[in-house]
């Protein structure tokens, strides 16, 4: 069987990731609070409404572009990001300045470029907006690595952000699979497939080698789970949690929520590569005390 590679199925199925990508957001961002953290312990919900924050304002603009485009188009991605841009929503500090300026009239190439002395931006935050985008290819994992690259050059250049980006979206490709979810290994070995040489590539390894480890806590202590915010230290976790749990939204929440780090980002990833597939969507509870998307972002064509 072949994934509906028409543009309304496409569509509807980056929807569905985003949604997922969205719960995990904002209910991951619940555990920095930390009068939540008990709760965290028990699996117990806090209090709604949850908002979300940078990683899903990024994901709708990946979305809007996909909607329009049928792919991605840089400008029209870096332009997106840069309208929408809400300062309150928890960016990093270089990515705060750098879609001010782009606001302003800069120009992203130029100034994604320049970042950290000229070697661009490692951080996380070009794989944690990109799971829809695997999901709209979830017919061409090849193409969805291809365009994950092309979308992550507007922010971040660094190659581990550029291949964290590309390994997140291969995932979610191969996790909306309409033969159902591929197993563990299989998801693992695909995205190492598709993804060059890295130090993601080489986490995404050792995370194959620690799928058959019970204990998280353990596996974070070695993957690392987004406390450095680079992609390297944030990919190999939060794809190991995913491969682990397709098609259990809450018990892949909870594992990758549990064991601390940059909890609105791993639990963005984690979402959105689960809701890709068809039986990983968050529970419609959870999603209807998640804050609404935003207006701008398509809903159907
Ligand atoms: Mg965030």
């Amino acid at each position: 069987m072949t994934a509906d590679s028409s543009s309304p199925g496409r569509l509807e199925r980056a929807l569905t990731s985003l949604r997922g990508l969205a719960v995990g957001d904002a209910l991951g961002s619940q555990f920095f609070v930390p009068a939540n953290y008990p709760l965290l312990k028990r699996r117990e919900l806090p209090e709604a409404p949850w908002q979300w924050t940078d990683d899903t304002e990024m994901a709708c603009s990946v979305v809007a572009v996909l909607a329009t485009h049928h792919r991605i188009d840089q400008d029209a991605l870096a332009r997106s990001f840069a309208e929408h841009h809400d300062f309150d929503r928890g960016y990093g500090p270089a990515v705060n300045r750098l879609l001010r300026l782009v606001r302003e009239g800069g120009d992203w190439r130029e100034l994604a470029a320049g970042l950290f002395n000229g070697q661009g931006s490692w951080g996380n935050g070009a794989a944690m907006r990109i799971a829809p985008l695997g999901a709209w290819y979830a017919d061409d994992p090849e193409q969805a690595t291809h365009q994950a690259e092309i979308s992550a050059y507007t922010t971040h250049q660094h190659r581990e952000a550029v291949v964290g980006a590309m390994a997140v979206a291969a995932a979610a490709a191969l996790a909306g699979s309409p033969d159902g979810p591929p197993a563990p290994e299989a998801l693992i070995d695909g995205v190492v497939a598709l993804v060059p040489k890295s130090a993601v590539g080489q986490g995404l390894r050792r995370a194959r080698d620690m799928l058959d480890y019970d204990d998280a806590a353990t596996v974070a202590a070695v993957l690392g789970c987004g406390r450095r915010t680079t992609a390297h230290d944030t990919v190999p976790f939060a794809l190991w949690s995913a491969a682990r749990a397709l098609g259990d939204y809450e018990t892949a929440f909870w594992t990758t929520a549990q064991v601390g780090g940059d909890v609105d980002t791993t639990c963005a990833i984690v979402g959105g590569v689960l809701a890709a597939g068809k039986a990983g969507a968050p529970p419609a509870a959870w999603v209807q005390r998640t804050e609404a998307l935003p207006h701008w972002v398509p809903t159907g064509v």
